[in-house]
């Protein structure tokens, strides 16, 4: 009896793995400063021991253009492939982590938001360290140092709380901004707080976006959608072995075995209700 269900684990673990090692984990970064007690500030030196770790190690950074097109047609990546994502497109982006990522000939993807470009973050007002985003030119840089940018919308509302022709502004106008100020296509959006919903998705893909990001806890596993790719945080206080665990294919089999927790201990205690 045990050595059946030591088989049945064992092959139940390899189909999993079989499932997730193929997955390209996509990192999201917010502000790379020194500041005790924002768990969205990784410092630079934290952040270089994650650059070294991946280089190290042999990860390649790819753009979510280049995933996008591993995912829908099977375009060839570089081994072990990463995306690293920074949202709101904060100052210290530019500043501080573009010169590590060029010194270490790595790529990112920054998702500003279109009304706050080159503004105080007073978007968000709850009590966030104050701080300074990218502005136009320094995003053009960025652009011009073989970077990435995608959409997080024009003012980083709740999406999924939105009537429909406010979601519809969010997401086209954000875009256009992009086309117009960088003749860039806009092709990937960034959920702001990595909320959304079918209706967000639906609006999302009738804005011709080719894909969009949520975050990891909020987004299907098991079946990958290209409308809420799962994200990584990596917050202040991640220390390196746990930041060598999520850029692994470990870290998708963990998470999905606590989502499959979940939603068992969620089933029983609807049944005993
Ligand atoms: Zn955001």
């Amino acid at each position: 009896m045990l050595m059946i269900l030591v088989v049945l684990l064992l092959a139940g673990t390899f189909v999993i793995y079989l499932r997730f090692s193929k997955r390209v984990p996509i990192l999201m970064y917010h502000r790379i400063a020194d500041i005790p007690g924002d768990r969205n500030s990784l410092s630079p030196a934290k952040f270089e021991e994650q650059l070294d770790y991946l280089s190290a190690w042999g990860f390649h950074t790819v753009s979510l253009q280049d995933v996008h097109s591993y995912y829908t047609q099977g375009k060839e990546l570089p081994p072990k492939p990463v995306v690293l994502t920074f949202d709101d497109g904060y100052e210290d982006n530019f500043s501080v982590a573009l010169p590590l990522l060029t010194a270490r000939n790595m790529k990112a993807t920054v998702f500003p938001i279109s009304d706050w470009i080159g503004q105080p973050n007073n978007w968000e007002n709850f009590g966030k360290p104050p701080a300074v985003t990218m502005n136009w030119e320094q995003l053009q840089n960025w652009l011009n140092a073989g970077m990435e940018i995608g959409s997080h919308t024009v003012s980083h509302p709740f999406l999924s709380q939105l009537p429909g022709d406010a979601l519809h502004t969010e997401l086209t106008q954000s875009k256009e901004v992009l086309l117009s100020r960088f003749s860039l296509p806009g092709d990937f959006l960034c959920y702001p707080y990595g909320n959304y919903s079918d209706q967000v998705i639906t609006a999302a893909k009738e804005a011709q976006y080719k894909g969009a990001l949520a975050i990891y806890d909020k987004a299907p596993l098991w079946n990958l959608d290209l409308y809420a790719l799962p994200r990584i945080p990596v917050s202040s206080r991640q220390p390196l072995w746990e930041f060598a665990i999520k850029v692994s294919w470990l870290h998708s089999i963990l998470i999905f075995f606590r989502k499959a927790e979940v939603f068992i201990k969620r089933r029983l205690r609807k049944k005993r209700q």
